[in-house]
């Protein structure tokens, strides 16, 4: 914690957040943690202090990259000026008395005058109060508010457009303000938007727009949506509404009031704008300004429709590259199908003439089938006829078989017979012979054999 600095809060115990950033616990608020000694209020030279008329020239070009003060008028004047004044009327109708601190070229100022108020600016540079007065022809009053003989409860409307975070002491700048307000008198502010619940290191992890509202060298006090009304709830202003910025990304701006806050509706802003020709004008800008935001929210939508569609139709045309790569391919695979349909067809029809010789050979060979089965039949019936003489023959031969076999029984019965007799026979023969040589001697007797 450190104790260096204070916030508009009173709290002295504030939580570092960036090199040059301090942020207050208690409120939100992001107080820059060393006002350089070169900020001087009031200017007292224009062409060395630091809001002198350097500040609107070679700050702006150089240091910020913007279009010096005078470069600037027209598109201030078409786009912001205007912006603010839609709002302005929005809450407060003319006649009126109104205070813009920080004027600059006066172009609001003018455009308020113009609208029907008693309408002054703030400066601190000599240069700048006179060049407004200059181009624009409008009362701008030299030096802090604090300074200024305004009558007590005289103002209307106070702006301050990108001046709260600038000012070193806002609590007593803005207590001052709501003394010269009358009590249904109302704060109009646009200042950077400190986008509450992010750390240095989000806001530049996200690129967050906000980051370069960080200036070191003017910018004393960023708040955030919830500060701010505590700021102006601790000033006894609790009504505060916001209303639509400039540039949301990082700006926002309010209205704040201590009694409560009553809108106007368009036919009495239009009817308002009515008593002079300057309020005709306005009346016309402001018609002109609306068209323009309505048209230019019709072209935001219309851009991202058309992003939208352009990312459909990179998506088709990626579709549609592929379909088309299918396609050929597949265009090729009924080329290759077509050739091989063209080769198969040639084959075909060598193949249908092979199979009319084929069939022309069939039938040549069916016809003589035919007549091989006629003669197999033939055949066959002389073999059966064969078969039958065959088995008539075996017949005939098993008989005459029996027979010859009855015949051999009976030859041998007859050589078994003729055997016994030729052996009979010689048996006799030999007794026969014996007895023969016994009567005549030849051979002694003896006792006779046994006759079988
Ligand atoms: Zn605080």
């Amino acid at each position: 914690m450190k104790k260096s600095r204070l916030c508009w809060c009173g709290n002295t115990e504030l939580a570092p957040f960036s090199p040059d950033y301090l942020r207050c616990p208690d409120c939100e608020t992001l107080i820059l943690s060393k006002i350089s000694d070169v900020i001087k209020i009031p200017v007292k030279n224009d062409d060395r202090d630091f809001y002198g008329r350097n500040y609107w020239f070679s700050h702006q070009e150089k240091d910020l990259k913007n279009p010096n003060i005078l470069d600037r008028i027209q598109t201030d004047l078409a786009e912001r000026c205007l912006h603010w004044l839609n709002t302005v009327l929005s809450y407060k109708l003319s006649p009126g008395k109104t205070l813009e601190l920080g004027s600059a070229h006066g172009g609001f100022v003018a455009l308020l005058q113009w609208s029907g108020f008693d309408a002054t600016g703030l400066e601190l540079s000599p240069w700048m109060r006179d060049t407004a007065k200059k181009i624009f022809d409008v009362p701008v009053l030299l030096g802090p508010v604090e300074q200024q003989e305004i009558e007590p409860k005289s103002l209307d409307l106070i702006a301050m457009m990108d001046v709260l975070e600038h000012l070193p002491n806002p609590v007593e700048t803005l207590l001052e303000c709501l003394k010269l307000l009358k009590n249904d008198g109302i704060v109009f502010i646009q200042t950077p938007r400190f986008p509450k619940d992010n750390s240095f290191k989000s806001l530049i992890e996200n690129h967050d727009p906000f980051l370069e509202q960080l200036k070191t060298e003017e910018h004393l006090y960023l708040f955030s949506e919830n500060s701010i009304r505590n700021f102006f709830s601790r000033l006894g202003c609790d009504f505060v509404e916001f209303v639509p910025a400039v540039f949301p990304q990082y700006d926002m701006s309010l209205i704040a009031s201590r009694t409560r806050l009553v809108k106007h509706r368009y036919k009495n802003i239009k009817k308002s704008l009515t008593n002079s020709p300057k309020g005709r004008l306005i009346q016309t800008m402001l018609y002109l300004h609306n068209q323009l935001s309505d048209m230019k929210i019709l072209y935001q939508e219309s851009e991202a429709d058309r992003t939208e569609r352009m990312s459909q139709i990179k998506e088709l045309t990626r579709l549609l590259n592929t379909s088309e790569k299918d396609r050929e391919a597949r265009l090729k695979q009924i080329d290759d199908l077509k050739a091989l349909y063209l080769e198969s067809e040639t084959d075909r029809s060598a193949r249908l003439e092979q199979i009319e010789e084929l069939t022309r050979l069939l039938k040549v060979s069916e016809k003589d089938r035919a007549k091989r089965l006629d003669n197999i039949n033939e055949l066959t019936c002389s073999l059966k006829i064969s078969e039958t003489d065959l088995e008539e023959r075996i017949r005939v031969i098993n008989i005459l078989e029996s027979q010859i076999l009855n015949l051999k029984n009976k030859v041998t019965s007859e050589v078994q017979k003729a055997n016994k007799a030729e052996e009979g026979w010689n048996n006799l023969e030999k007794t026969l012979v014996v007895r023969s040589a016994r009567k005549i001697g030849l051979i002694k007797t003896k006792r006779p054999e046994k006759e079988n």
